[in-house]
Parts: C-alpha cells; sequence; structure tokens
C-alpha cells in the first residue's frame, strides 16, 4: 500500500499523526510529513482511517 501526501493542501490538523503516529509527523510549520522509510505502510492499520479523517484530502493510498 503506496501513501502519497499533498503538502500544498495540508492545513497541520494533525489526524494522520493522531491516527498513525508510527507513520505521519508533522514538520515545523505543521505540515504533514512520512517519517522514513513509510512510504510503503501495508502493515500499519491506522493508516487506513488516515484519507478520511483528513479535513482536505491531503493523504490517498493506492494499492502495489
Ligand atoms: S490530517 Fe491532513 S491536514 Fe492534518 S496534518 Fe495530516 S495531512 Fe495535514
Amino acid at each position: 500500500m503506496r501513501i502519497t501526501i499533498d503538502r500544498d493542501r495540508c492545513i497541520g490538523a494533525g489526524q494522520c499523526v493522531l491516527a498513525a503516529p508510527a507513520v505521519f509527523t508533522q514538520d515545523d510549520d505543521g505540515l504533514v510529513t512520512l517519517l522514513p522509510g513509510h512510504e510503503d505502510a501495508a502493515g500499519d492499520p491506522g493508516v487506513r482511517d488516515v484519507p478520511m479523517s483528513c479535513p482536505v484530502q491531503a493523504v490517498a493510498l493506492a494499492d502495489d
């Protein structure tokens, strides 16, 4: 499962970090960043909820 993030859309709401703190973090400006090595996050159950919980649809998932 491949994660794509759109930092131009992100408003720093932090829902992605709450849902999957092992995968997402926020930079100094509060914008979403993937933690290193987590572009493929099939093993993290919290990731599936993130596209729905992000208020601006800045996170997308695609099956490989
Ligand atoms: S939930 Fe969406 S808006 Fe909030 S930090 Fe994550 S990507 Fe950005």
